[in-house]
């Protein structure tokens, strides 16, 4: 990756740290310069804008990001609905963000129903459910003449634009549709370019 797009106004390196130049060198040749979405204060910064960034945060804080990154969208999720955890988030592969849009379409499905007053009964239904998803999420793919096997953050970004489409056109309901696909545009945020 390149320059973070913030480097030129992080207040991080004007803070206590601009006493300790060897170590403010070595987080912006890491981070700054390098692994942008490694950082702690980049991924607070993507999912909850400049305000919502501690001061004293370091770059190397990650699990202190993502937890205020989930305290934050779980404030905002009042109707319950299934969310990504801290594992989820943590070591992002393109493979690993695929599985949980499945995950997380299969979720949107299910409250759907359950809106709808039609349970889903049982395992059995489940596995039906999670293999039509799976079944519909290959067919996205194949349509944007994507790879399911080795897919890119982009080819990923276009997938969850296309399944909101089609959902919205099922009837899903539009909280369910926005709550799920600003996750996972989060989510995918994370991955690097
Ligand atoms: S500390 Fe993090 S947010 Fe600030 S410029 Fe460096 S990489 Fe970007």
């Amino acid at each position: 990756m390149g320059n973070c797009r913030l480097i030129e106004e992080c207040i991080f390196f004007g803070g206590a740290i601009k006493d300790i130049p060897a170590s403010a060198d070595l987080y912006r040749d890491f981070y700054c310069r390098t692994e942008n979405s490694k950082c702690a204060r980049f991924t607070v910064y993507k999912a909850l804008g400049k305000a919502g960034v501690p001061d004293d945060l370091f770059p190397n804080e990650l699990a202190r990001a993502l937890k205020l990154v989930a305290e934050k969208s779980a404030g905002t999720n009042v109707h319950n609905y299934w969310a990504m955890s801290l594992d989820d988030l943590q070591d992002l592969t393109p493979i690993k963000a695929r599985d949980l849009i499945v995950k997380c379409f299969f979720e949107a499905q299910k409250e759907t129903l359950a809106q709808a007053e039609k349970k889903v009964f049982g395992p059995a239904n489940e596995i039906t459910l999670i293999d039509d998803v799976i079944d519909l999420l290959r067919h996205t793919v194949s349509k944007l003449n994507r790879d399911f096997n080795h897919p890119t953050k982009e080819d990923l970004v276009a997938v969850v634009r296309e399944l909101a489409a089609v959902s919205a056109s099922w009837g899903t309901p539009r909280e369910i549709i926005e709550f799920h696909k600003k996750q996972i545009l989060d989510m995918l945020a994370r991955l690097p370019e």
